[in-house]
Parts: C-alpha cells; structure tokens; sequence
C-alpha cells in the first residue's frame, strides 16, 4: 500500500508522459492520468469527473496526491473534490513532470501523504541548483516537513459568519500589503491551503464560525503578515467592528399579524405579496461574428477585466459616497473577485485551448460557482451571485454592451438598494413590491419607489438578499413588516387590508379632480410630485391640480451626453400636455450626491450632500442650467410653467441664477412671464425666508433635505432613519417661519418633500401656512379628501400645538389624536 498519484493535465498526451517518466524512476507507484477531453474536435481540457475517477483508481487506503498542470486543471481537480467520498486527497500545488516524480519515488518510499506532497513539491530544487539559482523558498509549503522558510499561525474564527465575503476581502487586502507569499488552510474541513491572495479561494475554503485555520507565510515580510492577520483575527476579521444590525426603527408599529420575519422601514404604502425577484444583471449574449486570434482573444479579455475594475471602483467610490457602506463594500467584493489572478487565469489558459474570450470567461466563472455549490454554508454559497454578477459585467464589456439590472419575472423586486436607473430600467408591470436591505424613506430610492405606486420597505437589512428567488414573500409598505412564506391568516388579514386601502382610495378618487377646500373655505391647491412622463399621466388620472416638482434629473437618465435645449423642450412640453393645463412647475437639474448623471461627471466628494449639488452644480456648469433656462421659457410660451432652483444656500446664488435667466431669454427673444422660486431644503433659507421672499415668487419647503440637514441625519441612511422625522418641531418652525414670510409677502408657499403626502399630517401643514402641497401622484386624492375633512381654525390650533412640542413623537400623537392634541 501506498499513497497514490493522479496527474491532471489539459493533454491526456502530456498526463501520460508524465506519468511514463515517473514509473521509469519508481516502479510500480500507482500513477493515474487524468488528461484532456473525450470531445471531438476538443481533445484539449480537464473534466472533473474523469479526475474523481482517476481518485478513484488511484487509492489504496493511503490517500491520493494529485497534481494539476494550468488553470481549469486546478479548478477541475477542486470540483473532483466534490465527487469522492472517504478519499484523503491533497492538491499540490508541485511543479507537474518534475513533482510527480519527486513525488512517486517519495510514495515509493511508503511517505505519508504530506511527506509525498512535500517532496514533489521540492521537485524543482536538483534543476535550480544545477542552473545556479536560489533554491526556491516558496516550493516549500505548510505541509512541508522543512519549514524553516515558512511561518505558521493558526487562528481562530469566531466572527458570526465565517470568512464570508467581507472578512475573507479583508484576509486579502491584508495580504496583499506585505512582500510575503501567504496561503491559508482551513483546519477543521482539511481545505485549503490556498493562496491569501485568491478572494475566490478563501471564500471557497468554507471556513465557518468556530473552525481554526491555519495561516502560512514565507518570505521577507512573513513574520509582519502573519501578525497583521492574527490583528485581524482578534477583531473577527473586521466583523466586530459590525455589530450584527439593530433591527430598523419603525415609526408607526401599527398592529400587524404574527410571523414578522424581517422589520424594515415603511416606505410606500400598501401591502404586496409575490414571489422574491433579485434584481440581477442581465445575461448578455456573446456577439456574433467570428473570434480573433488566441493572442487577439486573451488580449480582448484582459482589457475587459481591467474596464470592469475600473468601472467597479468607480461605482464602489460613488456608492460609498451616496449609498453607504453596505452598498459599497458589496462592489468592493465584487471588484476583488475579478481580481483574482486565478480566475482570469483559467479564462486565459481556455482561450489558449481555442475558446473564444466570452466563452473562456464564462467557462472560468462557472467553474468557480461549481467549486462554490459544495460549500456547506448559505451564506458563502450565496457569494455565488457576486461572482456571476462580475462574470456578466465582463461578458457586457466583452460585447461592448451596456450592463441593466432587471428581474425574471413578476414579483417582489429584492434588491440591495434601488438606484434611479434601475428604477428607469423596470419593466413597471413586473413590479409589485419593492424590498430594499438599505436606504431610508426619504432616500431617493424610495421616493423612486412610491412614484411607481408599488408598496415598499425599505432598509430591512442584508437577510433579504439571501431570501431564496420565488421564495413568497409579503410586504406591508404601510409599517415595514416584511413577511416569508406566509400562513393563510397573514394572507388574508392583508388582503382584507388592502381590499379596505382600495375601497378608501377609490371613494377619494370620485372627488380627485374637484378643488381641495377646507370646511371654512381656505383652498389648499395639491399637485403631484413627477420624474417622468408615466407618473404625469398617472398625476392626471389622480386629480392633481399640476406638478409642485418636475425632478428634471430624472427624465434624462442613463445617458452620456446633457440632454438638448429641444429634447428638454419636448420633454416638458409632453408633462404640461398630459397634466391639461395645471401649472407645472420645472425644478432645475438637481444633480449629485445620491442623483449622480452619468453626463455631469463629478470629482468625488467626501461629503457630496454637502457639497456640489443641485443649484450650485448648475452656477458651476452654466452651460448646463442656461440651455435648460432656455428650454423652459420657450414652453412657457405656450404652457402655464414655474422655474424653482434647487439646493439653493444664499441670496448671491439666486442673484448668479437670475442673471442666468435674463441672459436665456434675451437669448430666446421672449417677454414670456415665468414665476421663479426657490426650494427650502437648507436651514440658511428657511431663517432668511423673509429676504427670499422678497425676491421670489414663490417657495417650496424640500422637507426631505431640510429634515437631514436640520437634524444632521442622512436622508438615505436605515440607521438615522428614525432621528431624521420631517415632523420634528425643529423642521416645523422653520416651515412656519418660511410661510409667514411668504404670506407676508403675499407668495404662495408649498411642502413638495415626502412630508406632504402624508395624510395625516396634512391639517398640520396647512395650519401652518402652507398654501400647496406636493404629493406622489397616488397620495393626490387621499390628501385632498384630508385637506376637506378639516377647518382652518381647527389646523391653526393644531399647528401651535405642535411648535410647543419637544419631539416629533409628541407631534406624530398629537396629529394621530388631533382633539386631545387642541383640548389640551
Ligand atoms: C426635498 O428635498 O424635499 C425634495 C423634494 O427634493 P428631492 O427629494 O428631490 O431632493
Ligand atoms: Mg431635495
């Protein structure tokens, strides 16, 4: 008995010479080749299967060393793996001809398993020393018996999910900084080693809570990497710094049935119940026509890599910016993933085989979702549509396509966070919730999200994400509870609910087109926030009075160049036709932060809502804002339209804008009166609303931004989600004082930020002054039945109310309970 040898080669030629030299110096050692392709036409390859088979063969009780020649061999021998039961197998990575004969004449000896792989792998050292080199310290490996040139710690995993994605990154980066070759085996399931360099690798050890793995190092800065790593270690490789999320806040924990698998944020009312649809790219289609060459091919391929890289770290940054952490460090993993050398290397040696580039990549990312699929454990197997999702993006690039994020059918959109292009990019009639693990309700995500009329949760944590596809699931827009599977008493509990939500809205439609008059005769006009021309088409259907906010930035998404002064003039001219003669009232472009476009590229920003947005990005490009000034004089001739700036900080701001819009319409040649009015979203504004008045002729309160900057709380952040209420009295005070001194002034003044849609606080909001409100086209109805059901009188009393309160608690109880609020 003896251990055993299986060689794994692309060429069942090289497989067998190798295995032919190997017997001329050790007799009868078993020697298994496991070389090329049974197909015809394709003798070059690996197969998985013949390898096990090979494994098979080759033991006899004291295990199996296999060596592999070039890329797919390796991954092939990984998924053989898979396939043999009960077999003490060890990968080798020995150089091939000379390792397996260094390595049979060592099984030869009856060596142990280790002792044979260690021997195979000093394989080269006769050769290096006969051409006058170095012996190669890094031959040696952990399991050699040697280890003089090799440190070893071993670590413990104590972190809640193992080395999932983000601590195996970590494992990686850390590496990554020292001048040391750096490999890591996990003790407990005998994986590994594998390279620390290899995202891929380490994530595919299985490495879970409790296991010890063993770290190896060699080189010059072995001794610093292993003490960076067991650092690392000691902080669960970064996860401790991550304690487990808190389950979101959730403002009205409205009664709901039992069985609450997740708590998110509410985020657009409603109930929907489907199966989970990811969103997901887009498979692309490898291009027709025939391949270059196998140099032009590998070529093509590395550009493609290096393109995605660069494409990811720039979306990595964005999201950094505006999304958050989460969001970024998911493309963070996906921008390490495609950089593993090991992958790009199997895609290259099959392009080397004759494989066209698209096909190659393929073939190298399937062979790494295969290795993945043995993992025992959910959380690292789902890893999988991270590396399918780097593997489309370069299949895009190769095709020279652009990449979208879609879903495979009707259902539950499940997704990280939903950005204004995939939003643009929905099949809407697919759409019947949206369950988002991050954002905030504020955020434009969700925002985007209420526009489409589909409930929505949103920030429920990274669990959803891991939610199998089809898998049902039912969510309540209405109070952030987000059922899995539910029974048939949830069902019909929500159901009942909705049936009743419908009945209510159906009756405030009968009424939708009539004016919004209070019981004492004050006229509230309530208009419909709008990003596109379907939710113009559904602002009518709903009985808007017109558009409180035209959010231009979205009609022109997904596109590389400013759109035109004509596209512009058509584009609003189609919002004003379908709203049938109510004002329309066109925000100028409110780029950046978390509304990045594409056409404006901006240097990144380390607090970017604090920095070049909305208004000031349109003084910064006055090419930009004065072709859209333009634009909207020239519809002003022919449609009742407004002009309001966005994000505005100061009077010298509107000064700069003004003239801008003097010079547009000497420019266009019209006398055309168009109305101008600031937005108030930064606390500055809303405590000189006085001079502002003076000079506009209108305002608009932005609660969303106001909220965040009053109160220092990111608009798109789950975590501050709670700090961040719009009802807070510090918001109201300045929505009071922005409204005093627009009647003053005798200005109309509206709330467009989400606020306003809210029908329980619309007798707030009109106590307080507001003479418009602007909603989601959906909420137009309900909100006008709600400005009817109250006097003015009684809304004055309940807004002094609220500007006594301390907290936007109290205010939230006071507007739920509005007699005891007056009474008292
Ligand atoms: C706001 O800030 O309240 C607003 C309406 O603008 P946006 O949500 O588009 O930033
Ligand atoms: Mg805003």
């Amino acid at each position: 008995m003896a251990v055993g040898i299986v060689l794994v080669s692309h060429s069942a030629a090289v497989a067998r010479g190798a295995a032919e030299l190997a017997r001329e110096m050790a007799g009868d050692v078993v020697l298994e080749p496991a070389g090329g392709l049974d197909e015809p036409g394709e003798p070059l390859g690996t197969d998985a299967v013949r390898v096990a088979e090979a494994i098979g063969r080759a033991d006899s009780g004291d295990g199996v060393l296999v060596l592999m020649d070039l890329g797919s061999a390796v991954l092939s021998a990984e998924t053989a793996l898979d396939l043999v039961d009960g077999i003490d197998v060890a990968l080798c990575d020995a150089p091939f001809v000379e390792g397996a004969v260094a390595g049979a004449v060592a099984a030869q000896a009856g060596e142990p398993l280790a002792a044979v792989a260690a021997e195979a792998r000093r394989g080269l050292a006769a050769k290096t020393a006969h051409l006058g080199g170095d012996e190669p310290a890094d031959e040696a490996t952990p399991d050699d018996d040697d280890r003089r040139s090799w440190r070893r710690v071993e670590l413990d995993v104590t972190n809640r999910l193992g080395l999932h994605g983000r601590p195996a990154a970590r494992i990686v980066r850390t590496a990554a900084r020292f001048d040391a070759e750096v490999r890591v085996a996990d003790l407990d399931n005998g994986n590994g080693p594998v390279s620390a360099r290899s995202l891929a690798s380490v994530m595919a050890l299985g490495v879970v809570r409790g296991h010890r793995i063993e770290v190896s190092a060699a080189g010059p800065g072995a001794a610093e990497v292993l003490e960076a790593l067991g650092a690392l270690a000691a902080t669960g490789f970064g996860d401790e710094a991550e304690p487990e999320p808190a389950p979101p806040p959730v403002r009205t924990p409205a009664a709901v049935p039992d069985g609450v698998t997740f708590r998110g944020l509410a985020a657009a009312p409603g109930s929907a119940l489907g199966p989970v649809r990811h969103l997901r790219l887009t498979d692309v289609p490898d291009p027709d026509g025939s391949p270059g060459t196998r140099d032009e091919e590998a070529q093509r391929l590395r550009t493609a890599v290096g393109d995605v890289g660069r494409e990811l770290a720039a979306a990595r940054d964005d999201a950094a910016a505006t999304l958050g952490a989460e969001a970024a460090d998911i493309l963070e993993m996906q921008a390490l993933l495609l950089d593993d050398a090991a992958l790009l290397d199997a895609a290259v040696a099959r392009v080397g085989e004759g494989e066209p580039a698209g096909r190659a990549w393929r073939g190298a990312v399937a062979g790494v979702v295969t290795a993945y699929a043995g993992v025992d454990d959910d959380y690292q197997r789902a890893r999988v549509d991270d590396i399918e999702d780097v593997g489309r993006r370069v299949v895009a690039a190769l095709a020279g396509v652009p990449v979208r994020r879609t879903v495979s059918g009707p259902g539950v959109v499940v997704a990280e966070v939903l950005g204004p292009a995939d939003t643009a990019a929905l099949d809407r009639s697919l759409v019947r919730g949206i369950l988002t693990a991050s954002g905030a309700p504020t955020g434009h995500a969700a925002i985007l999200a209420r526009a489409l009329g589909v409930p929505a949760v949103v920030g429920a944590g990274e669990a959803v994400l891991r939610l199998d596809e089809a898998q049902p699931v039912l969510l309540d827009g209405d109070t952030g509870a987000v059922y899995v599977q539910p029974d048939r008493t949830v069902r019909r509990e929500y159901e009942r609910r909705q049936a009743a939500a419908g009945a209510a809205h159906d009756a405030a439609l009968l009424t939708a087109t009539e004016p919004a008059v209070t019981s004492d005769g004050v006229r509230i006009t309530v208009e419909a926030n709008v990003g596109s021309l379907a939710d113009a088409s559904d602002a009518a259907r709903q009985g808007a009075d017109g558009v409180g906010l035209l959010r231009t930035e979205f009609l022109f998404l997904g596109r590389d160049e400013p759109p035109t002064e004509d596209e512009q003039v058509e584009a609003y001219t189609a919002v004003a036709v379908r709203l049938g003669g109510g004002v329309v009232t066109v925000r100028t472009l409110d780029v950046g932060a978390d509304k990045p476009a594409p056409y404006l590229r901006q240097a990144r920003e380390d607090n970017p809502f604090l920095g070049v947005r909305g208004l000031r990005l349109g003084l910064a490009r006055p090419d930009v804002l004065s072709t859209q000034l333009r634009a909207v004089l020239r519809v002003a001739a022919d449609h009742p339209v407004r002009v309001m700036f966005p994000m505005v900080s100061s009077l010298d701001e509107l000064d700069e804008a003004s003239a801008l819009l003097d010079r547009a319409r000497a420019e266009v040649g019209t006398g055309v009166h168009l109305p101008v009015g600031v937005m108030v979203e930064v606390p500055a504004v809303g405590l000189l609303a006085e001079a502002f008045a003076e000079r506009v002729d209108f305002l608009s309160v932005g609660t969303n931004d106001l909220t965040q900057y009053v109160l220092a709380a990111d608009r798109g952040n789950a975590g501050v989600a709670a700090l961040g209420d719009a009802c807070h009295p510090a918001v109201l005070a300045l929505v009071r004082r922005t409204a005093l001194a627009a009647r003053d002034r005798d200005r109309p003044v509206a709330v467009c930020g989400e606020l306003a849609g809210d029908p329980t606080v619309t007798s707030l909001l009109v106590g307080l002054g507001v003479t418009e409100l602007s909603v989601v086209p959906t909420a137009v109805p309900l909100v006008k039945q709600a400005v009817r059901a109250t006097s003015y009188a009684d809304a004055t009393r309940l807004a002094e109310q609220a500007l006594r309160r301390r907290t936007a608690a109290e205010v939230r109880r006071d507007v739920s309970e509005p007699q005891r609020a007056m009474t008292r």
